[in-house]
């Protein structure tokens, strides 16, 4: 059995097309969403719709829970912000409902999925650095939690240290504890534009980071002709 394990979609439908092909190819058979389904690009109520047929966990993400609510966002950087308020007119009540009800953490099978932090999942925390993923694995119940919030793909190891690492593969270990970052679908930030994604093979017991290339000049003129800021839509390429 194979899982993909995706999230910070970002709207951009068509990373997240390239994804599910890319998964099928591979062999997956189940999906789990980390959230941020929506917030920057602009397909937002597809992307939702397309998840929301998956039928499978899904947990919420700060874009998600500013897209479904009324709130200012102000603690939002100003980027974020305007795509959100585009993004909240997008969307109709069903689908805002559909989002508030996500919850924060699920477990799967036997591993976690979370969007930002084990340790305060709702406060939209960033693990960047082994300090963070400590704190983290101080609530982690199972050998294995995935996560993104960062964009960055990346593998933090625990047995009596936490350590970090960048693999493209982890072959998972006894008496170690993993927390993945899968980077992102929509919106990459480690200067590598492809879509990134996770593939957990649960015979193997490996982890795999894929990443996958999309139609990149579609999803930046659909940015630019829905108004939404250029930078948006020139980040894409830059894969930050
Ligand atoms: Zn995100």
């Amino acid at each position: 059995m194979k899982f993909a394990i995706f999230g910070d979609i970002h709207a951009n439908l068509e990373a997240f097309q390239s994804v599910i092909a890319d998964s099928e190819e591979q062999g997956c058979s189940n999906y789990v969403c980390l959230g941020d389904i929506v917030g920057y690009a602009a397909n937002p109520s597809e992307c939702l719709e397309i998840v929301r047929a998956m039928n499978c966990p899904v947990v919420r993400g700060n874009h998600d829970e500013g897209a479904a609510s009324t709130s200012l966002l102000e603690e939002l950087n100003p980027l974020a912000q305007r795509a959100l308020l585009w993004t909240r007119e997008q969307l109709n009540e069903d689908q805002r409902q559909w989002l508030r009800e996500l919850r924060l953490v699920r477990q799967v099978r036997d591993f976690t999925v979370v969007h930002a932090t084990l340790d305060s999942p709702g406060s939209w925390g960033y693990v960047t650095n082994r300090f963070d993923a400590m704190a983290s694995f101080s609530y982690q119940f199972t050998q294995v939690c995935f996560y993104g919030h960062t964009h960055v793909p990346r593998v933090f190891e625990k047995d009596d240290t936490v350590r970090g690492a960048r693999g493209e593969l982890v072959e998972l270990q006894r008496g170690v504890k993993y927390f993945v970052n899968v980077g992102s679908v929509g919106q990459p930030r480690d200067g590598d534009w492809r879509a990134s994604y996770a593939i957990y093979d649960v015979q193997t017991q490996t982890i795999c980071i894929r990443r996958v290339e999309y139609d990149i000049q579609t999803a930046q003129k659909k940015i630019l002709a829905a108004g939404l800021p250029p930078l948006l839509a020139e980040r894409l390429s830059l894969g930050k």
